[in-house]
């Protein structure tokens, strides 16, 4: 951490001129063109962690990538906050595609592993520890339990996301929106995609048979 350079918030504006006179310099209509509207191709639910912009990493501009991020990328149910974003996105963006990435490192997932505590966040992480719990003995032989973890919190909140109100009714309509699952790998900068148990949510009729995801 030491070789990370710190940034004034002075910084932050000097650096927002000099970027957005290069656009503009490059294509003088870059910014009128953005600024008419978003047909975003995909909804990204991940952690707020400051290690991973997601633009940066995939190489992609504005425009692209609807985001949500809390810690630890949970998807809870009747988060009105995260339901919103939800229905904005698949019922009135149409978005092709929803991911849902963790990240080894995962502040939330140590937590989860941790003692418990009185704050805030523990309430927020709490299922992360049903799913250790539900899992305990492969993660407790796994080379790095807290690096799985984050894997198997990622297919357990895709779960949750296809039990919330705007996904039901997406599942009604013939739009519904594929499902990812990821794991950014801060340790190479690599994405991993997580196989989902889309056939064992269908035998659970937690999705309908006729459920087709072509990501
Ligand atoms: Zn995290």
């Amino acid at each position: 951490m030491e070789n990370l350079k710190k940034y004034s918030y002075q910084n932050l504006l000097a650096n927002n001129k000099n970027w957005a006179a290069k656009k503009t310099n490059a294509s003088p209509t870059y910014f009128p063109n953005l600024a008419k509207g978003q047909s975003p191709e995909f909804l990204y639910i991940g952690c707020s962690d400051s290690r991973l912009p997601i633009n940066v990493m995939t190489n992609t501009d504005p425009g692209h990538i609807f985001l949500h991020r809390n810690i630890a990328n949970m998807v809870h149910q009747h988060d009105t906050n995260l339901e919103s974003v939800l229905e904005y996105a698949i019922h009135s963006l149409h978005v092709k595609t929803i991911i849902v990435a963790g990240h080894h490192k995962c502040g939330g997932v140590a937590a989860a592993l941790g003692p418990k505590s009185e704050g805030v966040i523990d309430d927020w992480i709490s299922p992360i520890r049903s799913v250790y719990a539900n899992n305990k003995k492969e993660l407790d032989e796994h080379i790095c339990t807290a690096d799985r973890l984050s894997e198997l919190n990622v297919i357990a909140q895709i779960k949750s996301l296809t039990q919330t109100r705007p996904f039901l009714k997406a599942l009604s309509t013939k739009n519904t929106p594929n499902l990812v699952g990821w794991v950014l790998q801060l340790e190479t900068g690599l994405i991993k995609d997580i196989p989902l148990p889309l056939d064992e949510w269908k035998k659970d009729e937690i999705l309908p048979q006729t459920f087709v995801n072509t990501p």
